[in-house]
């Protein structure tokens, strides 16, 4: 699919014509997306305040063993126990601010959890943006103010201790950067018929942790992404049977993985769960049949911002968020709400990176957007050609192949260098490498270099690149 990144006419005003303006805005959420909205606003002149539900920086990279946090103590991380980065940490971090391997850390390529908090925290204190952050402060409502030029945007949060829940408070804002991520809300295989009366258990990937709880079972995974085959290579190690689903590989058949030491973890190739029974059978869409005791959902995440639902102007159709120009900013109500982070499928930090870049000069004046009429034609002009494609609205942030294309275009706005190549041949690669034959293995396999290969020679071209910034 060729989605519409189109060189635009130039939109950036000249160095000498910038008219800066310099607003208050409210980033909500700390994680790698807020972290670096904030250093981006700041660096514009802007004075942002960042708003955290938990109690520490990070998103999802800290890491809560309670699976799913409580009412008292939320968790924003849905991480378990063991995992490892899925992309080399080179092209993980952010552009000026490398993901080395430092100290006594994890210096895995492939780092485990740990490493990749504390990157996010020593981007945070080298930028100094803790003091910026209100921690145990949960945004609940953001309500537009009045509209035009002199528009503003009220937000209510409350501050949560470990023994109080305070009050609601509001202070009011120029802007706000919606930062809030998006693995809260899990998304539950919802089509499988017999399942209120089957009698085994349903989790969802968000509340999985360690394999312990899965000794002797019987576990069915549903879905084959990162966290499926991590999560299902994780439980074979200790479970009866793991039970892998796969709809999109290509053979229609069910076949043991040739992992060494797991010779319990099926792969149903092509093949979802069509049906379970009351004696606790669950029948693949291949005609195979495992009685099991645990089904568990690898199956994504749902797009939500309960704060935002008194705004009728933002929508969430079946993962769809919209309308957004650029995945960005609603036309009608930009440049003074705009999403960090909302596309996947892509590495995320520099492309956060990039939209923060993006939506800090134009919150300044220093870039100029389209009018709000462009912008609405360039939203239904993306979302026909996506509905020809016969994509669903659900793919709508996927960015599958055109992860550069769009860092390209959001460089050109910002007026900064292209993402240098090797990031991009990197990022092919690893996704090249994670297949389901090198289920987990790959990982510690890339670790041990290629030999003065192609890889090698992008690891070399990105250490040079990061030496301009380790000063
Ligand atoms: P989050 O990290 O979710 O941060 C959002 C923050 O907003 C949270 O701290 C939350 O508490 C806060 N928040 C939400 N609502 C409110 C509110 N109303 N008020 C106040 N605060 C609020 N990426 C990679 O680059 N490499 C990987 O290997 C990788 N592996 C992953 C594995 C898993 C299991 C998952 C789920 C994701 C993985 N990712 C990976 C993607 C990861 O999501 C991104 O790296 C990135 O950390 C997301 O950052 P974010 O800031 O958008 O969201």
């Amino acid at each position: 699919i060729s989605l519409p990144f189109p060189p635009r006419r130039s939109l950036i005003l000249s160095e000498s014509s910038m008219p800066r303006r310099s607003v208050r805005v409210a980033v909500i959420g700390a994680g790698a997306a807020g972290l670096v909205a904030a250093r981006e606003l700041r660096r514009e002149g802007h004075s942002p305040v960042v708003f955290e539900r938990a109690d520490a920086v990070g998103g999802v990279w800290v890491y809560d063993d309670a699976g799913g946090g409580s009412e008292q103590r939320p968790s924003s991380s849905c991480l378990y126990a063991s995992l490892r980065t899925n992309l080399p940490r080179e092209s993980m971090g952010f552009l000026d601010f490398p993901f080395h391997a430092a100290g006594d850390g994890d210096a895995r390529r492939f780092p485990g959890h740990e490493e990749v908090r504390r990157y996010l925290e020593d981007f945070a204190r080298r930028f100094d943006l803790l003091g910026l952050v209100r921690l145990q402060t949960e945004v609940v409502r953001v309500t537009r103010e009045a509209a035009g030029a002199s528009e503003s945007w009220r937000v209510s949060y409350h501050t949560r201790t470990k023994l109080e829940r305070r009050e609601a408070e509001e202070e009011v804002f120029d802007a706000v950067v919606v930062c809030s991520g998006h693995y809260r809300e899990p998304r539950f295989a919802d089509d499988i018929a017999g399942i209120d009366a089957w009698p085994g258990k349903q989790l969802h990937s968000n509340s999985y942790r360690v394999p312990e709880p899965f000794q002797n079972q019987v576990v069915v995974v549903i879905g084959c992404g990162p966290s499926g085959t991590d999560i299902a290579r994780d439980i074979a190690g200790v479970a009866k049977e793991v039970h892998l689903t796969n709809r999109s590989a290509p053979a229609a058949t069910c076949d043991r993985l040739p992992l060494p030491g797991h010779d319990n973890l099926w792969l149903h190739f092509h093949s979802m769960v069509d049906r379970a029974e009351e004696d606790g059978t669950v029948v693949f869409q291949d005609g195979s049949r495992v009685k099991a005791d645990v089904i568990m959902h690898c199956t994504g995440y749902k797009y939500s911002f309960t704060f935002l639902s008194e705004d009728s102007t933002i929508s969430v159709d079946d993962n769809r968020v919209g309308p957004l120009y650029k995945h960005v900013f609603p036309p009608q109500l930009a440049p003074r709400l705009s999403f960090i982070g909302l596309p996947h499928k892509v590495a995320p930090f520099p492309l956060f990176e990039l939209q923060s870049n993006w939506v800090a000069g134009v919150l300044s004046g220093r870039i100029e957007l389209p009018s709000e009429e462009e912008m609405t034609q360039d939203v239904t002009a993306f979302y026909s050609e996506l509905s020809a494609r016969g994509w669903p609205r659900r793919y709508t942030h996927s960015m599958q192949s055109h992860e550069f294309e769009y860092e390209d275009w959001l460089a050109g706005q910002c007026r900064r260098e292209r993402v240098t190549e090797w990031r991009k041949e990197l990022f092919a690669a690893a996704l090249r490498i994670n297949t389901l034959g090198r289920m987990g293995s790959y990982r510690d396999e890339w670790d041990a270099g290629d030999g003065g290969g192609k890889l090698d020679q992008l690891l070399a071209q990105a250490n040079r690149e990061f030496a301009r910034y380790s000063c």
